[in-house]
């Protein structure tokens, strides 16, 4: 048969090639996906993303900054199981491992109410849950990839104009806690590399930059969040130093977007990437853009870094990542300009206004740590700052009331190629 008829072989391996595809297509969209933090900022937007393409997720969250809000729009579907769990805890994660082949670890303390709170148990949790999980995957069943969310912050004090992959870290010494965040991403990075090098775990991390959108609080002190608040509840604008610092800010949508390339990307096994924007902003500008955007008549008001985060402070004054990398890998050029960005944030937190009553609730609920840091980064830059006031009802810093912002959303207090 295969000699009488011409091109007969080249045909069937053809087929069986696609045959195999499609099994490997349909294992892969069987298994599910994990998404550690997957009640966070990012890690719900993540979820929302898996979920759109098919794929079924578990999340495994202990809730402490994230939120059943957050998943409001996936709570439902069958295509979702959330577990309430600790990734540190080796059973939990055992337990939520089985069935996945594609793990996105995001579970992490992140900013001011928890790492100024408890910073030990802040840099415990952070490297522990990595080491909980990548033991697992060392002696487990094989998976299709991994990817471990690091940070910009490991990057430091280096400021140099793009900072590239293999970019020195330079980070304060350890009696300045606000470097403890950054020593701990840097030990889960060598973690996770080391396991992927010398165990064959295929992992891939994502050293992401400033993310913001929708669902962001500012109860990390993150600036943006921070800005729209007191804007929006007729505050001063506290932007600390001159203003003149600058950061580059990237839509979550974009980083979520960056972030299932790489996983999907058979050479991102055992590399790292910045994910992120390059287009700075002053933060003295952005509190301009936030003010006139809210329509707000908030004054601007300068604090000195010493007397918000106390002597010694330490600040990058730029951080701007090199994309060079990122791109060549992903073709990813466009990225949502910074107006769309907050844009999208305004919108969200009317929504969230009109919606009334059960916002407040949860905000009030939620409104555990409300040190106010004006950390323009994910950063735990918060550990230096001198106060941890926790109350929900006034700002840690002006004493101003807060109800308003809190009835508008924003707590005062992310082998074989998987097809994800
Ligand atoms: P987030 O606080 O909103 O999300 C973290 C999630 O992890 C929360 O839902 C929290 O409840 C959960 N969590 C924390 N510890 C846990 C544990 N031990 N077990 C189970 N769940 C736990 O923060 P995010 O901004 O969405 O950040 C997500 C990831 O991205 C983090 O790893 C963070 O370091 C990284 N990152 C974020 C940014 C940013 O700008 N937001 C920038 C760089 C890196």
């Amino acid at each position: 048969m295969d000699q009488a008829v011409p091109g007969w072989p080249r045909l069937c391996a053809k087929a069986r090639a696609s045959v195999r595809f499609l099994q490997a297509r349909v294992k892969t969209l069987e298994n599910k996906v994990l998404v550690t933090g997957g009640a966070g900022f990012i890690g719900s937007h993540l979820v929302e993303e898996l979920v759109r393409r098919g794929r079924t997720v578990r999340i495994l969250d202990n809730f402490s900054t994230g939120s059943r809000d957050n998943l409001s729009a996936v709570a439902d579907s069958s295509a979702v199981d959330i577990r309430v769990g600790d990734a540190a805890d080796p059973e939990a994660v055992r337990s939520a491992l089985a069935g996945c082949d594609t793990i996105f670890h995001l579970a992490a303390s992140v900013g001011v109410g928890t790492v100024t709170d408890d910073p030990l148990g802040s840099l415990e949790n952070n490297i522990d849950s990595v080491r909980t999980l990548f033991g697992l995957l060392r002696s487990g069943s094989p998976v299709s990839r991994v990817v471990y969310f690091s940070s910009s912050e490991v990057y430091g004090k280096s400021s140099t104009e793009r900072l590239e992959e293999t970019s020195p870290f330079i980070i304060g010494p350890a009696d300045a806690p606000r470097w403890s965040y950054a020593a701990a991403k840097i030990t889960g990075e060598y973690l996770a590399l080391g396991s992927s090098r010398q165990h064959g775990v295929p992992t891939t991390v994502v050293r992401c930059f400033n993310t913001a959108g929708p669902r962001q609080v500012d109860t990390y002190g993150m600036v943006i969040p921070r800005f729209f608040r007191q804007a929006l509840a007729g505050e001063p604008l506290t932007v600390y130093g001159d203003g003149s610092q600058t950061r580059c800010f990237s839509f979550v949508g974009d980083v979520v977007a960056s972030v299932l390339d790489l996983a999907q990307h058979p050479g991102a096994v055992g590399e790292v990437f910045n994910v992120g924007s390059d287009e700075a902003v002053s933060v003295l500008e952005l509190a301009h853009q936030i003010r006139s955007m809210t329509g707000s008549r908030s004054e601007i008001s300068f604090v000195p870094f010493e007397t918000a985060y106390g002597p010694g402070f330490e600040e990058s004054p730029h951080r701007r990542p090199s994309l060079s990398k990122l791109r060549s890998f992903t073709n990813r050029n466009d990225q949502t300009p910074l107006e769309e960005i907050l844009s999208s944030i305004h919108g969200w937190l009317t929504q969230r206004a009109d919606a009334g009553g059960d916002a407040t609730a949860d905000v009030a609920a939620e409104a555990g740590g409300t040190a106010d840091s004006a950390c323009a980064d994910d950063s735990a830059r918060t550990a230096d700052s001198a106060s941890t006031a926790d109350s929900d009802l006034t700002d840690s810093r002006t004493g101003a009331p807060v109800e308003r912002a809190a009835r508008l959303g924003l707590r005062t207090s992310a082998g074989s190629s998987p097809a994800v």
